[in-house]
């Protein structure tokens, strides 16, 4: 039986982990659940789990879980994922936290030379340096985001000397074929709505935008060790192919699946195994037609940015991440314009002064500078 800790158990993610456990009882235990906010449905999966512990970074939470009578060991505060993230009694740890606050649970994870499946992109982006160095120590990640997943499967075949370009595909959001001044003029309520995945705020606005793949090339390139000259993007409306490995010999292998996150999720607990699953299968004379596009860079800026940042690869990556954090945020509460999202990011990449970061404390650093500078940039 392996024993799992979920971050971010209340979201997207965390819920569709638990899914795939629930429909595996044989061969996952919940060790640990671990929240942000959410003390209600904490509470909930708790009553079903029963981990031995459960944790919630925000204070005020404590007494929001002792009114629900949680049974576990409760672990409290700003440290409480990372505590998780170690703990010697668990044997794979699931990051599916949102944004820049996966990182320091990451590298704990990695410090306590622990298995994690990764959802959560945004640190890896901004930690890859120390992460390497973390590996080399011990402990592994395997990939939960879809497009990483698809192109980790497709890796089973063929050897890493041999790979000639990973072909990431993007599903384009609900916008890809807006003209530029329809862009403009999009409401957080439409950038709220994927057509074909249904996640997290963050993310989905970032779907939306391009930034999603934006952090995923990066992503990408920092997981199987690739340069960004030798990563693609190929925008995708069904999210049927997940994404595809193009080796030298010119042969290209694609992973597809019905667009259902719970399969990634799955691989990634039983790797390296496959276990049967009820999540569907696919019936591609039901898909019908695939259509596939190169996506337009001069709508979508956050495409060439990331490979601007990757090139750089130490301390744009930083930045790239954190303005688009914060710019998100002042999208959605009607601060900016959809379309100020990408001038908060390349603002902030060009008015950066800093050195490349050493330690997780120069990346906080990093992505504190790069929020500030992104709300200067629409002023
Ligand atoms: P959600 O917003 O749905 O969920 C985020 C989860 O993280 C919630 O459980 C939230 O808790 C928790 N959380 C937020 N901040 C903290 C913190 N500081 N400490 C501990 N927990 C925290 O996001 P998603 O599940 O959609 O995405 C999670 C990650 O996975 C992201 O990095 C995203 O890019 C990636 N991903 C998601 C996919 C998806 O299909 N959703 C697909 C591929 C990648 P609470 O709600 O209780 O406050
Ligand atoms: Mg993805």
């Amino acid at each position: 039986m392996k024993r799992i800790a979920v971050l971010g158990s209340t979201g997207s993610i965390g819920r569709q982990t638990l899914d795939v456990v629930r429909a595996n009882p044989d061969e996952f235990k919940i060790i640990a659940l671990c929240a942000g906010t959410n003390a209600a449905l904490l509470a909930r999966q708790a009553e079903e789990f029963c981990p031995v512990y459960l944790g919630m970074t925000e204070e005020t939470a404590h007494s929001a879980l002792m009114a629900n009578h949680v049974r576990g060991e409760l672990i409290v505060g700003p440290m409480a994922a990372e505590t998780i993230a170690s703990l010697p009694e668990a044997d794979l740890i699931v990051n599916g936290i949102s944004g820049f606050s996966g990182m320091a649970p990451l590298l704990a994870a990695l410090e306590a030379e622990k298995t994690v499946a990764l959802a959560n992109k945004e640190s890896i982006v901004c930690a890859h340096a120390l992460v390497d160095e973390a590996l080399k120590r011990g402990g592994q990640i395997l990939p939960v985001d879809s497009e990483q997943s698809a192109i980790f499967q497709c890796l089973q075949a063929g050897r890493k000397e041999d790979i000639a370009r990973l072909i990431l595909t993007a599903s384009g959001g609900p916008f890809w074929n807006l003209t530029k001044e329809q862009l403009r003029e999009v409401s957080p309520e439409q950038a709220g709505k994927h057509p074909t995945w249904n996640m997290g705020k963050k993310i989905t606005i970032d779907s939306a935008s391009l930034f999603n793949k934006g952090l995923e090339i990066m992503e990408a390139s920092y997981l199987f060790g690739i340069g960004g000259e030798r990563i693609s993007v190929l925008v995708h409306p069904e999210s049927i192919v997940h994404s595809l490995v193009e080796y030298q010999d010119g042969s290209t292998l694609a992973q597809l699946s019905r667009p259902d996150m719970r399969l990634a999720i799955q691989y990634a607990l039983t790797y390296p195994h496959r276990q049967p699953s009820d999540f569907g299968r696919l019936r591609l004379e039901e898909a019908g037609t695939l259509t596939f596009f190169a996506p337009d860079r001069d709508r979508f800026p956050a495409i060439p940015l990331a490979y601007e940042a990757l090139r750089e690869g130490a301390v744009l990556p930083i930045v790239y991440n954190g303005a688009n954090e914060a710019a998100v945020a002042a999208f959605l509460r009607g601060e900016i314009r959809f379309t100020d999202i990408s001038v908060c990011v390349e603002y902030a990449m060009a008015h950066i002064r800093a050195q490349r970061p050493k330690c997780a404390g120069d990346i906080y650093e990093i992505d504190r500078q790069a929020r500030e500078l992104a709300g200067k940039a629409n002023h």
